[in-house]
């Protein structure tokens, strides 16, 4: 922006601030409307640029105070953008594709197919829309505290867009949030994630949802080409680099699938080795989150008490594993329901409204 100002417009520095603060602390669009600015350079910047925020075209908030909204990015698409309250926080999941390649199993964004990476401007967006609606105001009041990058899309996958969107966050000029108040979520890329390393401090988290490679490979065929040891290893590696910091496995559990006392044992083995790589206890953090479902899925939520079993065998090995709370599922927005619109129909949409068809399941549903 600072660039902008001085090489297009031939204007000072600093200008690029005050627009920043208008556009992500005031949620002022409209030139016009930027008051500290001169009468010329608000005509020269409406000559030149355009503040263009995505569209709100549905939004629903549920019962237990998670909001979503879906939002158009184009004529075409629609992505899902959800706002999570809890004590003393306030987390937004955000998207960055529309759709998504990597095609998890059990995940509904990945029945859709992929269809574009979001820009910059596009995943910066969604914090903007969700702020303003908060009455977010960067280091006063306080409302978005956290961004988790799990929404749809592989993130590391759209890597440069969600690098720069994740430092406007970041920045105090955009919404001042904490390094580790940042979390990227990935399925496992690990080049990307020895890049982001490089370039970047924030929370990682990793959807592993299997020990062992056979399972993996089912459920994240992802992992075929980047295998758990080699993920393992990118992931001390990130760790390495900041010194004193967790990574955060994510743990999906589906019924006979990957809940057994078995899996709860080498998933206990796995993050050990970890700590030992870092020689620090606790390095690894373990999430589980009970499986949402979604229409057409195979795949089932454990019972309470199988739940429980798995997170008592984490828990007996000296591990804390909280149970993510399912939230917002009465409007379709817990982890892994996101499914936003898609114009350009894919096959692996096409086979997935084929199934439902067969299934008797409604296919109208899934494909409005
Ligand atoms: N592509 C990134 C970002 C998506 S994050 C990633 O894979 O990490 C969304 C999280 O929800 C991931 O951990 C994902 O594996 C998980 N998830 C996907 N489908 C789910 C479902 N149906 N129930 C519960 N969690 C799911």
């Amino acid at each position: 922006m600072e660039r902008f100002f001085a090489e297009t417009l031939g204007e000072k520095r600093f200008r690029a601030h005050q627009i920043m603060k208008w556009i992500h602390h005031r949620y002022v669009t409209d030139f016009n409307d930027m008051t500290d600015l001169g009468k010329a350079l608000r005509a020269k910047l409406e000559a030149h640029a355009e503040v263009r925020v995505p569209q709100v075209q549905f939004e629903k908030p549920s019962t237990d105070g998670t909001h979503k909204w879906l939002l158009a990015m184009d004529g075409k698409n629609a992505i899902e953008t959800v706002f999570i309250p809890d004590k003393g926080r306030g987390t937004l999941c955000v998207s960055s594709q529309v759709g998504c390649a990597l095609n998890c199993q059990f995940c509904s964004t990945a029945t859709q197919g992929f269809n574009r990476n979001l820009s910059t401007a596009e995943i910066i967006g969604q914090v903007w829309v969700a702020a303003r609606h908060l009455g977010n105001i960067p280091h006063k009041q306080r409302k978005l505290t956290n961004v988790v990058m799990m929404g749809m899309g592989e993130p590391l996958m759209n890597f440069d867009n969600v690098v720069r969107a994740m430092s406007i966050m970041r920045d105090d000029l955009g919404y001042g949030l904490a390094n580790k108040r940042v979390t990227l979520s990935t399925a496992g890329v690990v080049p990307m994630i020895d890049k982001l390393g490089e370039v970047s401090d924030v929370s990682l988290a990793v959807s592993l949802h299997a020990p062992t490679d056979a399972l993996r490979t089912e459920l994240v065929p992802l992992n075929k080409k980047y295998p758990i040891a080699q993920l393992m290893e990118s992931c001390v590696r990130y760790a390495e680099r900041k010194r004193g910091a967790s990574v955060t496995f994510e743990y999906t559990l589906m019924k006979d699938v990957n809940d057994q006392p078995q899996h709860a044992r080498d998933l206990v083995r796995l993050m050990r080795d970890f700590d030992n790589r870092l020689q620090m206890k606790d390095a690894a953090k373990v999430n589980l989150i009970p499986f949402n479902p979604f229409p057409g899925t195979r795949f089932a939520r454990p019972d309470d008490a199988a739940i429980r079993r798995f997170q008592k065998l984490l828990n007996e090995s000296g591990r804390i594993a909280p149970v993510r709370r399912t939230r917002g599922d009465d409007i379709d927005a817990a982890c892994g329901q996101l499914k936003g619109q898609v114009a350009d129909r894919t096959r692996r949409q096409a086979e997935h409204l084929k199934r439902l068809d067969a299934q008797g399941g409604s296919g109208a549903d899934a494909a409005a």
